[in-house]
């Protein structure tokens, strides 16, 4: 059955939704982006991720097309008109068509706002979250403002393939001799009771599922401590694991072809998954 999407306040089928060539997003990659999971049929994080979008746009100097109540609106029509019970929501926003030319266009430009779904039977029952990931590291060339959720991922994109050529699911990507994130998904290693996963700053996406479980896992009376970590701190980790909106928790068991711990998920990983998912459940809208 063709999807219904929205583009620029239309519902239309999928095969009748257009852009422009001229449009930024397509030319210059001059667009935000938004992925929001969807559990039972219900929105995970939508305040988390409506903020983080806002921040991104404000960053860009891009307005805000639509207000809180009316994305929550769009997103939740696109999820019943789908038939979405597990799935996700892409959500983009560029700085609309215009001739080709560096300089931002006159501000009054029309913005183009483009939101779809993706079913995901099953979502939170992902067999890798029973197995584990391996990954592969691999330098972090991407631009500087990786707080700003921009649509420019052709390099995680060509590390993820890397990757995969070297056998493993994912890459982390690591700079002056640390961990920054993966290429779609935050980083995090267990040593002796401790989760570690990097600070805030312009070298990672500040991901809402990061901040959920971060919340969650104090609440646990786990400790946490926000600093960089090495690729062989986290080859010799207790645990390693990642999250993302799509992926919640998900261990991580190799690294470099280094087996991490017993090459199993770990205690930590899998309680963080359970209660980031039960939360998530409850609290979606
Ligand atoms: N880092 C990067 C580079 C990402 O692309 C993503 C997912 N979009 C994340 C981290 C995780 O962010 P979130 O938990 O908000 O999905």
């Amino acid at each position: 059955m063709p999807r219904t999407v929205y583009v620029n306040g239309e519902f239309l089928p999928e095969a009748e939704a257009t852009i422009s060539v001229f449009d930024r997003g397509f030319l210059f990659a001059d667009a935000v982006y938004e992925v929001v999971s969807v559990l039972g049929g219900r929105l995970v994080d939508f305040d988390g991720h409506a903020q983080r979008l806002e921040r991104s746009l404000s960053e860009l100097a891009m307005p805000v097309p639509l207000s809180r109540d009316a994305l929550l609106e769009v997103m939740r029509r696109l999820t019943v008109e789908n038939g979405i019970e597990d799935g996700l929501i892409y959500l983009q926003i560029t700085r609309g068509a215009a001739d080709r030319d560096f300089a931002y266009p006159d501000p009054d430009t029309p913005q183009t706002v483009v939101l779809f779904t993706q079913s995901k039977p099953g979502l939170a029952d992902a067999p890798a979250a029973r197995t584990g990931l391996k990954v592969a590291t691999c330098p972090d060339l991407r631009w500087g403002r990786r707080d700003i959720k921009t649509v420019q991922l052709l390099y995680p994109s060509m590390a993820k393939m890397a990757a995969r050529e070297q056998g493993a699911d994912d890459a982390w990507m690591v700079e002056d001799g640390a961990v920054t994130e993966g290429t779609s998904n935050n980083a995090y290693i267990v040593r002796g009771g401790v989760i570690v996963t990097r600070q805030l700053g312009s070298e990672i996406l500040h991901g809402i599922t990061r901040a959920a479980v971060l919340r969650l896992a104090r609440e646990a009376q786990m400790t946490v401590e926000e600093r960089p970590f090495t690729v062989e701190e986290a080859q010799s980790a207790d645990e390693a694991f990642v999250t993302s909106a799509s992926a919640f928790v998900m261990p991580v068991v190799e690294i470099d072809g280094r087996p991490v711990a017993d090459g199993t998920p770990g205690p930590v990983a899998r309680r963080l998954r359970e209660i980031y998912i039960e939360e998530s459940r409850k609290a979606a809208l």
